[in-house]
């Protein structure tokens, strides 16, 4: 039966194929197809991971006889009997080798796929015993995975992503059909990960536009729906569903009528990325003669590659803690990061490079383990250089494999979240530091120009401040927003109230680029409103001449550039500025 999931648009597109439902901490297991050749190799290497868990346990329950019932309760015996039986249990081995033989996914996948179907069937027992069983079969399958970790797998290379986009794909039950992937919730790091991956669309229950998670998903150009509560949990493993990334729905199963429908829209975009794919070598300039500099966002060094593709006049925002995370508190040192961020400025070519310090805290943990429980508001917690400035050691290594980097090319350094006079003296002070220390081991470095994020708005508020101590600004308008509304934007029970449009954002937004003008500083936005369309016309109108954005969004930008004229633009944007329905004016 056909049915509709309605969440969070983020990233544009129509997706069609079968769903790999994800259990929650499931992400971290490797995703890939294996040739035919490999599904014997496969097979075996599930077969010796449950046969050592099997033994493992033959050897525990050897132990425990030995032992008195005060040190081995009898209900210890109990629960391994049941994670034998579990071990045996014929659904396990036979789903695990469908997922293998017909679908060619690799052995962890294979696994933790059947794992959920089986999960599934334990949620809808009656019996409350049986239902508590899942727990077991979790344990057992993690036990299987640690195995399979230390055998290394006879691929030795993932694959390349298998992606088909016509319609007609769904009369084809074959092994080479589109994947999308249906969880709860996907950490920032984890969408990373996914970044080369087989899937051809996300949805994910929670999560609202900006969120951290979106913003990967959106760089990764593949339709993403987030926020939809329930999705997960309706959708089963390999349903057919439709991702539509511009409306933020999924369809599940659905009718033919729809898919031919989808099938269209699918072939339209194409058509529009085909078109727009001409303005590469365009200059991005407006009728009225005005030169615009439209940058990359990057999260990784490599992609310096997509960015310069994408034709980017340079990175505008490298979001640094990306190379914090998900290492199981084992921070990169100032030599691992030296060389990452050289490798985004050669990656560039001559080109400039934006490096923001790190930003973790909030929705971009650290690590999943360390998710930032303990604080109850971590949005409004020790984040970003609050963060940095509270860890001086690990800021100054950090500072220092820029510096060293800026040897390489044209840098600038970015600090996120400043809000007090007092932080931006500490942190000048610290880069002066970290300047000497470099200076005392004789280890060369660049010069750099000085950049702060505004983000909140007590940093719009006291401009004077910002721009007495820095060379530019770049305006963070996703947590701007957040800040300036107290909406948590990575929470999809308040994501309507979520405005880039509000009065108050629009006009912290204008003050500062009208400051920065004013004191003839560089300003750029950087916020997911530089790559949005919606927004070109009125920031062009506001006097903003520099967008940082995702390169998947760089060419749809230009477009709306080369048709702007900015001497008729900047009269309509006070219009909209004075409206006291911003959006209404802006047909937004
Ligand atoms: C922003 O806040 O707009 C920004 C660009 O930084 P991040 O999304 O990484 O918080
Ligand atoms: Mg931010």
């Amino acid at each position: 039966m056909t049915f509709s999931v309605h969440g969070i648009a983020v990233a544009r597109g129509i997706a069609i194929g079968r769903a790999v439902v994800m259990g929650s901490g499931r992400a971290d297991v490797a995703h890939y197809f294996i040739e035919p050749a490999q599904i014997d190799a496969e097979i075996e290497r599930v077969r010796v991971g449950r046969n050592a868990v099997t033994e493992e346990i033959h050897r525990l329950q050897h132990t425990i006889a030995g032992m008195g019932p005060k040190e081995a309760p009898h209900e210890l015996s109990a629960l391994l009997d049941v994670h034998l039986m579990l071990l045996e249990d014929e659904d396990l081995i036979s789903g695990v080798k469908h997922w293998i033989t017909e679908r060619l996914y690799n052995a962890e996948w294979a696994l933790t796929t059947q794992l959920e179907v089986l999960a599934r069937q334990f949620d809808d027992m009656e019996d409350e015993y049986l239902r508590e069983r899942k727990a077991d079969l979790e344990q057992v399958a993690e036990r299987i995975l640690r195995y399979m970790k230390g055998m290394s797998s006879p691929v030795a290379q993932p694959p390349s992503p298998r992606r088909k986009t016509q319609q007609d794909l769904l009369l084809d039950d074959s092994v080479d059909v589109p994947l999308v992937l249906v969880a709860h919730d996907l950490s920032p790091a984890d969408m990373l990960q996914f970044k080369q991956s087989v899937f051809a669309g996300f949805v994910t229950d929670v999560g609202g536009k900006t969120s951290h998670t979106a913003i990967v998903a959106r760089s990764m150009d593949i339709p993403a729906v987030v926020g939809s509560r329930s999705a997960s949990h309706l959708v089963r493993q390999d349903d057919w569903v439709i991702i539509d990334g511009d409306c933020g729905v999924m369809i599940v199963d659905p009718s033919p009528i729809i898919l031919a429908e989808y099938g269209f829209k699918q072939r339209q975009a194409e058509l529009e990325r085909g078109r727009l794919s001409r303005l590469l070598h365009t200059p991005a300039v407006t009728l009225d003669g005005q030169k615009i500099e439209l940058l990359a966002n990057i999260e990784q060094p490599e992609d310096a590659e997509a960015a310069l593709k994408a034709g980017a006049a340079g990175v505008g925002l490298f979001r640094s803690e990306f190379l914090f995370m998900g290492r199981k508190g084992r921070m990169p040192d100032e030599e691992e990061q030296y060389h990452a961020y050289r490798k985004a400025i050669e990656g560039m070519q001559g080109l400039p490079v934006t490096i923001r310090t790190i930003d973790v805290g909030a929705d971009k943990p650290l690590d999943e383990s360390r998710r930032d429980a303990a604080h109850l508001n971590p949005a409004l917690g020790l984040r970003a250089i609050r963060w940095s400035l509270s860890e001086p050691d690990m800021f100054r290594t950090q500072l220092r494999a820029i510096l060293r980097s800026a040897v390489h090319g044209k840098v600038n350094l970015l600090v996120p979240m400043l809000a007090h006079g007092s932080e931006i003296r500490q942190t000048l002070s610290l880069i002066d530091f970290a300047r000497a220390e470099l200076d005392n081991r004789g280890v060369a470095y660049g010069p750099v120009q000085l950049g702060a994020m505004i983000e909140i708005p007590a940093a719009a508020l006291s401009l004077r401040t910002f721009l007495k101590y820095f060379d530019f600004l770049s305006i963070g308008t996703n947590d701007l927003i957040q800040y300036t509304l107290a909406i948590d934007r990575a929470d999809e029970s308040v994501a309507h109230l979520y405005d880039p449009c509000h009065p108050a954002v629009l006009g912290l937004v204008a003050d500062t680029i009208t400051e920065c003008l004013r004191q003839g500083k560089g300003v750029s936005v950087c916020g997911e409103m530089a790559g949005d369309t919606q927004f070109t016309r009125l920031l062009l109108g506001l006097g903003l001449r520099s967008f940082s954005m995702h390169p998947a969004q760089i060419l749809a930008v230009k477009q709306e550039v080369l048709r702007a004229d900015t001497a008729r633009l900047a009269p309509w944007a006070r219009q909209v500025l004075e409206s006291d329905e911003p959006s209404q004016a802006l047909g937004a």
